[in-house]
């Protein structure tokens, strides 16, 4: 972000703004209140020509306040079905909100593993451009009806994450029921004090935040401080903040001291791609090297060749992800491979100029391109 500080939201064009179970629910249903008022704050500033994607949860919390299911009851099928009741109530009500301002909505549902295949991604990214085009507030969701727990996103902060550079969006809103990051757990803690910047997001900052999201949403604060770090990691600014405070977002786009901004450090800009093979798609295998190829890849900035190759495992296909594990079996990086297990396990430990004849065809002489290949220091 140009300026890196909060005068720099001023320039901010297209925003994604994620919205949180916890507020958009009161046990006796939608809080429609909570929606109008962000959709009413969202639609003037549309009209002065800024662009918004939506991430909103709260299609389980909305099913089970229109049932009032017991929370604790609830398995994974039952999730998924309140969910679908859930969610038409949720859309209809963003529907209804943004159309007093003559705007409309669009409903997008995401799956992880829409999102894993590149061809598919691209695709998604293909429908979000022509949204914008067309003017429309997509909203976005976890299709949580399909997404079964082993391949679902680990939550809507984690999703929103994803989302920011499919639609190149410059910066994410995390609404949520608390003023920020806090220097402590603000329910426990009542000296705790609000953070209002984050410049260098640690691990210990992430590790410190609660985990706790409540019984109806999946993420708490360390959830959106994970978020907030791989947006970081495409140089691109993060504010958390409350839902509650009235005009929140105009508030934020304006530069006022509000909830917590996160700021890119220093570290180089993933680039979009390089951004998803590190934090969108999942590893479909792991490939072990030796300690030379292991320098040359961390060290001297070089691609995957076969012959330092030690071992392969999983069940990938040419194009998938896969981790790159040093001899000891720690991950060193993620890359796309150019082959199949099959064809990695038979080209093993062999030079360069041997690999068309073991695999009877011409091929790519890298397993992994530098281009395609992040390094685990990289991603922290
Ligand atoms: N997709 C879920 C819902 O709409 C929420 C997931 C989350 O809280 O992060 O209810």
């Amino acid at each position: 972000m140009k300026g890196s500080s909060r005068k720099g939201l001023k320039k901010c064009k297209r925003i994604l703004v994620k919205i949180g179970s916890h507020v958009l629910n009161t046990e006796k249903g939608l809080n429609y209140r909570v929606i109008e008022r962000l959709c009413d704050d969202l639609s003037i500033l549309k009209d002065q020509g800024l662009e918004f994607g939506l991430v909103s949860s709260g299609a389980i919390a909305a099913g089970w306040s229109t049932l009032g299911v017991a929370a604790k009851n609830m398995n994974l099928s039952k999730k998924q079905a309140l969910a679908a009741i859930g969610q038409g109530r949720l859309i209809r009500a963003y529907n209804d909100a943004f159309g007093r301002y003559g705007y409309n909505v669009a409903q997008i549902l995401i799956t992880r593993e829409d999102l894993d295949d590149r061809a598919r991604y691209l695709n998604i990214r293909n429908t979000f451009t022509a949204l914008f085009e067309l003017g429309i507030v997509p909203v976005i969701n976890e299709n949580d009806t399909v997404s079964v727990e082993e391949i679902q996103f680990t939550d809507n902060d984690m999703l929103s994450a994803m989302i920011v550079p499919i639609i190149e969006a410059q910066a994410l809103i995390i609404l949520t029921d608390t003023d920020g990051v806090f220097s402590a757990d603000p329910r426990v803690a009542h000296q705790a004090t609000r953070i209002s910047e984050i410049r260098n997001l640690t691990h210990k900052h992430i590790e410190q935040a609660s985990e706790d999201a409540g019984k109806m949403g999946r993420g708490g604060m360390a959830s959106k401080l994970q978020a907030a770090h791989h947006v970081s990691l495409l140089g691109l600014p993060t504010v958390i903040a409350s839902a509650y405070h009235s005009q929140v977002v105009s508030s934020i786009l304006d530069g006022r001291d509000i909830g917590t901004i996160v700021l890119p450090g220093q570290k180089k800009k993933l680039s979009q791609k390089r951004h998803w093979i590190s934090f969108v798609t999942r590893p479909k295998g792991k490939i072990a090297v030796d300690a030379g190829a292991m320098k040359m890849i961390v060290n001297a900035g070089k691609s995957l060749l076969p012959s330092g190759i030690v071992r392969a495992e999983g069940n990938f296909k040419a194009g998938d992800s896969v981790e790159v594990l040093d001899i000891k079996g720690n991950v060193i990086a993620i890359g796309l491979s150019n082959f199949t297990l099959q064809e990695v396990l038979q080209i093993k430990g062999a030079k360069t100029k041997e690999i068309p004849n073991i695999l009877g065809k011409e091929t790519n002489e890298e397993v992994i391109h530098r281009n395609n290949m992040i390094l685990r220091k990289e991603m922290l």
